[in-house]
């Protein structure tokens, strides 16, 4: 084992009652085609919240939004990731065969052997069963298999801002290329969270002419940090329809583009699609509960309407993110971080799930900052 990793390290193991204990993992020495990642910074999403509600069926190390620094890596998988120990380096989420025909079609993120619907897997959900165990970003150490599909991030990147790489690429690609946004269009963004806010840079960074974000009473304060992204704000307080809410706010025009990054209710798609103007795109970025929406066939028809649904990104956005990061202009430096150590993580998690959680969306597990 080089000198580089430790023999062993501590990770935070989410358990399938939704709690969570700090338990010490062995390290094994990579072999050539694969490495360890020490990591520096975690980021926590809705989907692990809602991982631990469901229930986890064996116990896991969550965390796939994953950020850190390259601590050693087997000679094969140096030249494959283009990569030397000491790289800062940003994780994908996902563990694609590298071999199947969508694997082969550059969309390796729907691959079945990475696609969660498909009983895959990914960075964050392999259970610590599995050798070796620190498969997910809440530990000292990631372990890095020969398929994990990793990019370099510039040394100067503060690693709090390196975090958003994952949300801010999504965002990209479900604005830019999903909805084929372009400057001078206005944007209505449902959810002020990880990737509302992350889409509220996104738009501005591509010049739209108006950016309204939208959020329950509850996400006042989030709510503030999309104004100081510069957009606008609408409270969506139910009752008193949200449509001519967020028409005000476009100046009393309509949306080109929808981007539903909010609640699970499935009336949301009912009126979004009104607020769309000729040719408008409404984009979904997870599904609702109940799965069933009524849409107007009508509306879609008469203006032209594209709904799409999006999932993940493609690597080019992440290439782009991590540019408008190191530019220093994505804006996304000015949202708050929430760090917490890995001792940190179960009560957090519970904390989210119960909607008290701290009033930024950007919470990052740090596992060197604060040690077990
Ligand atoms: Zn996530
Ligand atoms: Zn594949």
């Amino acid at each position: 084992m080089t000198a580089l990793v430790p023999d062993s390290a501590w990770a935070s193991l989410a358990l399938p009652d939704g709690t969570a204990e700090l338990r010490r993992f062995p390290m094994r020495e990579a072999p050539a085609d694969a490495g360890w990642l020490r990591v520096t910074a975690s980021g926590i999403c809705g989907t692990d919240v809602r991982l631990c509600a469901d229930g986890l069926p064996e116990p896991t190390v969550l965390g796939h939004h994953v950020v850190g620094e390259l601590a050693t890596a087997g000679p094969l998988a140096q030249r494959r990731w283009g990569l030397v120990p000491g790289d800062h380096v940003v994780v994908e989420e996902y563990l694609p065969c590298g071999h199947c025909e969508t694997c082969a079609s550059g969309w390796y993120r729907l691959c079945p052997a990475t696609d969660l619907w498909s009983g895959g897997r990914r960075i964050g959900t392999v259970p610590a069963s599995v050798e070796p165990g620190l498969s997910g970003g809440n530990a000292e150490y990631l372990y890095l298999p020969a398929n994990a599909v990793v990019h370099k991030l510039p040394p100067e990147l503060p690693w709090s801002l390196a975090a958003w790489t994952l949300p801010l690429a999504n965002a990209l690609d479900w604005l830019l290329e999903a909805a084929a946004l372009v400057a001078g269009e206005r944007v209505v963004v449902l959810g002020p969270g990880y990737h509302g806010l992350a889409a509220a840079a996104a738009a501005k960074q591509a010049g739209a002419a108006a950016v309204v974000v939208c959020g329950r009473p509850s996400d006042g304060k989030r709510l503030e940090l999309a104004a100081n992204l510069g957009c606008e704000t609408v409270v969506l307080s139910g009752g008193a329809g949200p449509v001519s809410a967020i028409r005000a706010a476009l100046g009393g025009h309509s949306a080109d583009v929808v981007l539903d990054a909010g609640a699970s209710d499935p009336d949301t798609i009912r009126w979004s699609l009104t607020l769309l103007g000729f040719r408008g795109r409404l984009v979904l970025t997870s599904p609702k509960e109940p799965a069933t929406a009524a849409v107007d066939t009508g509306l879609l028809t008469r203006r032209m309407l594209t709904f799409r649904a999006v999932r993940g990104r493609s690597p080019r956005w992440i290439t782009r993110a991590i540019e408008l990061l190191a530019s220093g202009k994505s804006g996304l430096d000015h949202v708050p971080t929430a760090e917490i150590g890995l001792a940190e993580v179960g009560d957090m998690l519970a904390r989210l799930a119960a909607g008290t959680g701290p009033s930024t969306p950007h919470v990052v597990v740090c596992p060197g900052t604060v040690r077990a």
